[in-house]
């Protein structure tokens, strides 16, 4: 079974990181079998593609650098030396605002067992807010890795709008078209994170 690796650039203020690894302590929590490592802004070598600041300075920068490329990032997480001989599925986070060519901005962005995601947009949400969308955008694009909605067997109950997403009130994997909508469904987000159909395409996905 992957390990999940977290790691998030310096730009996260002491609440965000907390957010953070108290998503992660919840995520161990319903899926103890997942072994989970925190390297946050940690080095886990030298030089290139050694902490989270180095993927997100290295990031192609987009609107006069004012946001960076998730795709970029994405890129430089699939062709790191790491993965070739300690395949793992990585979660980096950054405060930068995150964008896309064909985007505005995007929360969080997931390809394969690759994702990034911001905290940028939250800043200005409540306290109970900010963790809450912090942890539900962690938690979806996980869903995203474990092909949440994605697996063939789900015929009904899925819209099809950048990526595959849930249509089950109460689950994190409802898709998100902007910060009202993402409030919302992180309040609504029950216990389980995911639901029922979706939690059955989380088992049948990665060992
Ligand atoms: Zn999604
Ligand atoms: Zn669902």
């Amino acid at each position: 079974m992957l390990a999940i690796y977290v790691a998030y650039d310096s730009s996260l203020d002491a609440f965000e990181r907390g957010c953070v690894h108290e998503a992660m302590r919840k995520f161990v929590n319903e899926f103890p079998q997942r072994k989970v490592v925190m390297y946050g802004t940690r080095s886990w070598s030298t030089g290139k593609f050694s902490n989270a600041d180095w993927y997100i300075d290295n990031a192609k920068k987009l609107h006069n650098g004012l946001q960076v490329d998730a795709w970029s990032v994405i890129n430089l997480l699939i062709v790191e030396p790491w993965q070739k001989g300690n395949p793992h599925i990585d979660i980096m986070l950054t405060a930068r605002d995150l964008g896309r060519e064909d985007l505005n901005y995007c929360f969080g962005m997931t390809a394969g067992r690759y994702t990034v995601q911001s905290v940028f947009r939250y800043r200005h949400l409540s306290v109970d807010d900010r963790r809450r969308a912090i942890e539900a955008v962690i938690w979806h694009e996980l869903g995203h890795v474990f092909m949440c909605a994605g697996n063939p067997h789900r015929t009904h109950i899925v819209h099809d709008s950048y990526g595959k997403h849930c249509t089950n009130p109460g689950c994190v994997m409802q898709r998100v078209r902007d910060l009202p909508d993402l409030v919302r469904i992180a309040r609504g987000v029950r216990r389980e994170m995911y639901c029922p159909q979706c939690l059955a395409d989380i088992a049948r996905s990665y060992d």
